[in-house]
C-alpha cells in the first residue's frame, strides 16, 4: 500500500511576500516514508520515460533530484541560479510577475541522443520550468518530461512545457 503524505505539506501565508501562500515542504522531508515514497514514484516516471540523466532545479529540485539519480542509478545535472556554474554555460532569461530571473545549465551537461527528466518541487507559473526545458535543449538532448511533487494548476503552467509530459504527484495541495 502506498503512503499517504499530501497533509505533511505546509502552508505558509505571505511568504516571501504578501498574498503568495508558500507550500513549506519541509515536514514532508523530515518524514521518512513520505520522502522515500516519493522518489519511489518519481523513480516509475523515470523509468517509463527512459531518462538516462535528471535534471533538478536549483534549489529545492536538488533535493529529489539527488536521490532519484542515485535511486535509478542515472547521472545528475544541476541547473542553477545565475553565477554558481563555474565553467561554460548556456543561459534562459524568463519573466516574473516583477521583473526577470535566469538559470544556467553547463554546456557539456548531456549531448544530444540523452534524454534528461526535469525534477523540481513546485510547478506553479510555468516559467521556471520552461526555461529548464529550453536549456536541455540547448545541449542538445531530449527534455524527456517534467515532474514536479507539487502543481498548481491555476496557474496554468502545463501550457508553457512545449507539449512535453508532465507528471505531478500532488495537485494543489
Ligand atoms: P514558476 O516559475 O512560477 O512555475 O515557479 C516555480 C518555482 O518557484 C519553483 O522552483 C518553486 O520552488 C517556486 N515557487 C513558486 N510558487 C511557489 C509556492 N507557492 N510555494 C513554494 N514554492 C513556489
Amino acid at each position: 500500500m502506498t503512503y499517504k503524505y499530501e497533509h505533511l505539506v505546509r502552508n505558509i501565508n505571505d511568504y516571501p511576500k504578501e498574498g503568495i501562500i508558500f507550500k513549506d515542504i519541509t515536514p514532508l522531508l523530515q518524514d521518512k516514508r513520505a520522502f522515500q515514497e516519493i522518489i519511489e514514484e518519481m523513480a516509475s516516471v523515470a523509468e517509463e520515460l527512459n531518462a538516462n540523466y535528471i535534471a533538478g532545479i536549483d534549489a529545492r529540485g536538488f533535493i529529489f533530484g539527488g536521490a532519484l539519480a542515485q535511486r535509478i542509478k542515472s547521472g545528475f545535472i544541476p541547473i542553477r541560479k545565475p553565477g554558481k556554474l563555474p565553467a561554460e554555460t548556456y543561459q534562459q532569461t524568463y519573466e516574473l510577475e516583477y521583473g526577470t530571473d535566469t538559470l544556467e545549465i553547463h554546456a557539456d551537461a548531456a549531448s544530444p541522443g540523452d534524454r534528461v527528466l526535469v525534477i523540481d518541487d513546485l510547478l506553479a507559473t510555468g516559467g521556471t520550468a520552461e526555461a529548464a526545458i529550453k536549456l536541455i535543449r540547448q545541449t542538445g538532448a531530449e527534455a524527456v518530461g517534467l515532474c514536479v511533487l507539487i502543481e498548481l494548476e491555476f496557474l496554468k503552467g502545463k501550457e508553457k512545457l512545449h507539449g512535453i509530459p508532465l507528471h505531478s504527484l500532488l495537485k494543489n495541495p
